[in-house]
């Protein structure tokens, strides 16, 4: 994996970045917010994937830092938009294919009743990067529930973090009985950019838990705040970066789901029927870059 500090060097070349944002608010015309969101791409020749609701919009976008920083300008000129906190990190301007952008039910596939979870009317208290940062350094006690995918989680994740192993966000409720006995505990849920964790602690503050906070601003502005620290491993992303860091020192904690060397690479199971995603290292793959996530995968292609 490259890292920033090399394509900063790469001098004359144009610097990429990928941006990050959501926000829940209502939205009368989810398609037509679609569109005038999509000709600000094409006009700043941004690539990504754009999701709008009737809960709201969910964004990942990459261009020239140039580019970027005007759609930002005129994104959040909107008043509409103008509380979005946008999250930038380092790309090389190939992360995504081409700009996808769709409406749909939810701006994060929770299935999840209304009265489950609606950010809109009630979720957790947020937590900024600081205020965790001060938790670890008191040593209070609280447990991470990380509410990623288990393969997000396995290549890094919080210190004394639970993963509740789900695949998808809808597959919360089938790991309620991990979670469950950490009702009354004081429980802080984290996500990638903060988007899942809005419905999924709301979703525990319905099933009763009385203690739950959200991470402001997701995994991504704790490592843009403390590289390195507290947070092990790198940042998987939903791109063809696969995953990211911030610098800072780290140690590498994934690893290869076949023979257990430690790796960032991921995979998806070269068995069209599988397609599982999973962690494989170099010497695991075959001449191709191809792997299979287990011996079946491998002998029923
Ligand atoms: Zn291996
Ligand atoms: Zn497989």
């Amino acid at each position: 994996m490259q890292t920033f500090e090399e394509t900063r060097s790469d001098v004359g070349q144009k610097q990429y970045q990928v941006l990050l944002f959501y926000r829940y608010t209502h939205i009368e015309n989810p398609q037509a917010v679609k569109t005038a969101v999509v000709s600000l791409c094409e006009k700043y020749e941004l690539t990504g994937r754009v999701i709008v609701a009737e809960e709201g919009i969910n964004a990942t976008l990459e261009g020239t830092v140039e580019n970027t920083e005007r759609f930002v300008r005129d994104f959040l000129a909107d008043p509409r938009w103008a509380e979005v906190q946008i999250k930038r990190s380092a790309s090389f301007g190939n992360s995504f294919p081409k700009l996808v952008a769709k409406v749909r039910r939810e701006i994060v596939g929770t299935g999840f009743a209304r009265e489950e979870a609606d950010p809109t009317v009630r979720t957790a208290p947020r937590i900024s990067p600081e205020e965790l940062r001060a938790w670890y350094e008191r040593e209070e006690d609280f447990l991470v529930v990380d509410m990623r995918n288990t393969y997000e989680y396995a290549s890094g994740h919080f210190k004394n973090a639970i993963d509740p192993g789900i695949s998808a966000s809808r597959h919360l409720p089938l790991a309620m009985r991990k979670l469950e006995p950490l009702k009354n505990r004081k429980v802080l849920t984290v996500c990638t950019g903060g988007v899942r964790c809005e419905k999924m602690s709301a979703y525990l503050l319905s099933k009763g838990f009385n203690n739950v906070y959200q991470l402001d601003g997701g995994i991504h502005s704790y490592m843009e705040k403390y590289p390195g620290k507290d947070f092990q491993g790198t940042l998987y992303t939903f791109d063809q970066r696969q995953t990211m860091h911030f610098g800072g020192e780290r140690e590498i904690i994934g690893t290869c789901h076949l023979c257990g060397t430690t790796t960032e690479r991921y995979a998806d199971c070269a068995n069209d029927t599988c397609h599982l995603h999973f962690l494989a290292c170099d010497t695991c793959r075959d001449e191709d870059d191809r792997a299979f996530c287990s011996e079946v995968c491998k002998q029923v292609l």
